[in-house]
């Protein structure tokens, strides 16, 4: 490939990714430090904050629960290995938004001004 040519491909790349970076954050419904109640799987019923939003694969990964065994290798040689539990990334489509304003589990709504995008509850419509 010519050196001028892959040089632009590159810069029209990395624009594009910011773009799609973008769009995911806003078009995630569920943000770090919400409370979810688990609508679906082995952790039904259950509920936990969120610790981290994974846009691109439309995933959460919520506090003490989808907890995996994971066997740690011993780090060093004479050391045991471990097993430890991590908690797993689970689609948010298994999960509903608990709306600090009303306790209820609500689906995510939102209300665009000129300026700003917010999330509202669809229960109470409160501003979350
Ligand atoms: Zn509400």
């Amino acid at each position: 490939m010519p050196k001028a040519g892959s040089a632009s491909f590159n810069f029209v790349a990395k624009f594009i990714s910011l773009r799609s970076i973008n769009l995911d954050k806003n078009g995630m419904k569920i943000k770090k430090n919400d409370t979810v109640l688990i609508i679906a799987g082995k952790d039904k019923g259950k509920k936990g904050k969120v610790l981290k939003s994974l846009p691109k694969e439309n995933k959460i990964i919520v506090e003490g629960l989808n907890l995996a065994k994971k066997h740690q290798k011993p780090r060093r040689s004479g050391e045991k290995g471990q097993v430890v539990e991590v908690s797993r990334p689970l689609s948010v489509s298994n999960v509903k938004l608990i709306c600090p304003k009303c306790g209820q589990g609500t689906r995510v709504g939102y209300k665009t001004t000129e300026t700003d995008k917010f999330r509202i509850c669809k229960k109470c419509q409160s501003e979350i």
